[in-house]
């Protein structure tokens, strides 16, 4: 039995094997883990020996782990390649990799309308109860289909986010994903739209400025499709920078149309120069988002020094991906969450939180993660 108790910033452990019900103060009851089974690889050991030696010596979780039964309430209809199956794809994969059985796990809790109002409006959320209460299957505003289990389930992935990133700033985990759907980046404050309901990130991100103080918090997206719905969110936002990494003339208009990642466009009014938006042609590759990262991100942030770094953790920019053509490797992802870590260490004691967003390619997806989690919970 691997038990954890969070009192305040600290975690006790009693080992008696690596199967563990671990307990969490903030967003999780008691929970069983699945038994991952041994690594294979040294490496792999290594790391899975690095994650509860640390957390036997008392220090911070390095890494927790937000799902939810709930966030496969959100019924996209047969066929469409946002489905709940990617949840399943993940956690199948997550379960497999020996990096499972350190993770701080952590459940949702249900937003508040307030949490949602924090970046959409009042007309828009009510719009968005209303057609879900007619039984509409796609949103009025935009290309965002809905099931009687939508509002639950985006509901608790803002609220799962938010939750998450406390842990995180409190001290409970160094670093976390949150295997959230429906994702939110697309979501303007007025519109749904790309499969977004609520623009998670951005609301996380308003959250950590408005009640936990924070004035510097960089919000970097890697989906292979432009964040409209976070540039919109917090364009005018001096306290978030934002660094979009996207594929050039994709949806919805990436790099191209207004609001959508274009160069010039940098933030606005005293958040003027706060955006940089990199649009990168299709095959661009690994080498493309690491530079990008190691030339423009990490200098940019030696001035901005964050706080706090949220992701938006796309992965349809995957080679193998359907819907992008960016041709990033799995490996890539690995290395592009190490160079974020990286800054993290160096600016904000490694406090990075991640929310999925895009990523269509089951099996890549699934290996994607866990080459994400690799990269979160690696050595430091
Ligand atoms: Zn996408």
């Amino acid at each position: 039995m691997t038990r954890v108790n969070t009192s305040k910033n600290s975690f006790s452990l009693d080992l008696h094997g690596f199967i563990g019900a671990y307990e969490t103060a903030m967003c999780a009851p008691v929970r069983d883990l699945p038994w991952a089974g041994l690594p294979r690889s040294p490496a792999r050991l290594a790391l899975l020996l690095l994650l509860l030696a640390s957390a036997w010596a008392g220090e911070v979780a390095p890494l927790a782990w937000l799902d939810d039964e709930r966030f496969l309430l959100h019924d996209t209809g047969a066929g469409h390649p946002e489905s709940p199956t990617r949840l399943h794809t993940i956690r199948a994969a997550v379960a497999a990799s020996p990096l499972a059985a350190g993770l701080l796990r952590l459940e949702a809790r249900e937003a508040e309308r307030a949490d949602l109002l924090l970046v959409h409006t009042p007309a828009y959320l009510d719009l968005v109860e209303r057609e879900v209460a007619e039984g509409r299957r796609v949103l009025s505003t935009g290309d965002a289909m809905v099931s009687p289990g939508s509002l639950v389930a985006a509901r608790s992935a803002v609220g799962g986010l938010i939750a998450t990133c406390d842990a995180v700033l409190d001290g409970k985990a160094r670093h976390a994903f949150c295997a959230v759907r429906p994702p939110g980046h697309h979501a303007e404050p007025e519109r749904g739209m790309g499969f977004c309901i609520y623009s998670n990130v951005a609301i996380a991100a308003r959250h950590l400025m408005e009640r936990r103080q924070l004035t510097r918090v960089l919000v970097i997206d890697i989906d292979v499709h432009n964040g409209n719905g976070t540039y919109a969110a917090l364009k005018s936002e001096p306290r978030a920078f934002q660094f979009h990494l996207h594929q050039h003339g994709i949806y919805p208009g990436s790099g191209v149309r207004a609001g959508a990642g274009r160069a010039d466009e940098t933030g606005e009014g005293a958040a003027l120069g706060r955006t940089r938006n990199v649009s990168l042609p299709a095959g661009s590759g690994d080498d493309a988002f690491l530079t990008a990262i190691r030339d423009q991100l990490a200098p940019a942030m030696e001035q901005f020094k964050p706080q706090f770094i949220l992701v938006s953790a796309g992965y349809d920019a995957h080679v193998d991906d359907p819907l992008g053509g960016l041709a990033v490797t799995t490996d890539g992802y690995r290395r592009i969450f190490a160079e974020l870590v990286t800054i993290a260490d160096k600016h904000c004691a490694g406090r990075v939180v991640a929310a999925l967003e895009g990523g269509y390619n089951h099996q890549a997806l699934g290996a994607a993660v866990v080459a994400t989690l690799e990269a979160l919970a690696g050595p430091r």
